[in-house]
């Protein structure tokens, strides 16, 4: 079987890789609270198994995932919209209600990982490389556009972002809901633990569970400032539909930009 994993590649079989497709995914998400029913790592865990899927078909090397999200402070207005009063001081899905908190990177250190890492991959002679991001924090979604888009123009080659979750997968998304968690339970089962959550029909209020659907976010509350799209009717079989999708955007997007064709 082809070798995808860069760790486990040879100088010579490096030195093929970077001749040959010469793409390279560096899949990096967030160590990050997401609700009482999920461990940590779901977004690196799902950018890094976006990326091997992806790299099947695309050709190309995986680097190991980096575990490093960053988050800044919620606005008054954001606040309000999940429930709270506006005035409370929270960062990223540190909600204060949460019994462990999240790894934060500080913006500016996170900028310095990803613009040495970009560095050092195109020195190795990669023509695309590709930041496969788990983590929809807007402050890391802007950071990686300003930073590929700045080593593209300096370098002459293609290095570029994609957010590894995308909207029509077939389920609402957003933080620790439906769709996370359902792709949670197809490509690491002993990560979610439903019986975590109260059972049904309580509703989720977003403050005391910090799980929040992107519609919330962008656009404002339901009613009772609840989860729309409910983690408790995640199942496997949806995870895999969900990553399926996403895996197929993906390679669209990769081959699209590939400098080879
Ligand atoms: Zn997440």
């Amino acid at each position: 079987m082809k070798k995808l994993r860069f760790e486990t590649l040879t100088p010579a079989e490096l030195k093929q890789a970077v001749a040959g497709r010469s793409l390279v995914y560096q899949p990096v998400g967030s160590m990050e609270w997401h609700g009482p029913h999920m461990g940590m790592g779901m977004d690196t865990v799902n950018a890094y198994s976006t990326a091997l899927a992806a790299a099947e078909r695309t050709g190309g090397v995986v680097m190991p995932p980096l575990y490093i999200g960053t988050e800044t402070p919620r606005s008054p207005e954001t606040l309000r919209r999940v429930g709270f009063s506006g005035d409370e001081r929270v960062v990223g899905m540190d909600f204060p209600a949460n019994s462990v908190k999240s790894f934060y990177w500080p913006p500016e250190l996170f900028e310095r990982i990803v613009r040495q890492q970009t560095q050092m991959l195109l020195e190795m002679g990669f023509a695309q490389v590709v930041w496969l991001n788990g983590h929809g924090a807007d402050a890391q979604i802007e950071i990686l556009r300003r930073v590929c888009g700045e080593a593209s123009q300096a370098s002459g080659r293609c290095v570029m972002t994609i957010m590894a979750l995308f909207e029509g997968c077939g389920a609402g998304l957003g933080h620790a809901g439906l769709a996370e968690t359902a792709i949670f339970m197809h490509l690491c089962p002993e990560a979610v633990e439903l019986e975590r959550l109260p059972p049904k029909p309580e509703k989720l209020a977003n403050t005391r569970f910090a799980i929040v659907d992107n519609e919330t976010f962008q656009r404002g509350p339901n009613e009772d400032f609840t989860v729309r799209y409910d983690p408790r009717d995640a199942t496997a079989e949806l995870g895999r539909s969900i990553v399926e999708y996403t895996v197929a955007q993906c390679v669209r997007l990769v081959e699209d930009a590939s400098p080879l064709r």
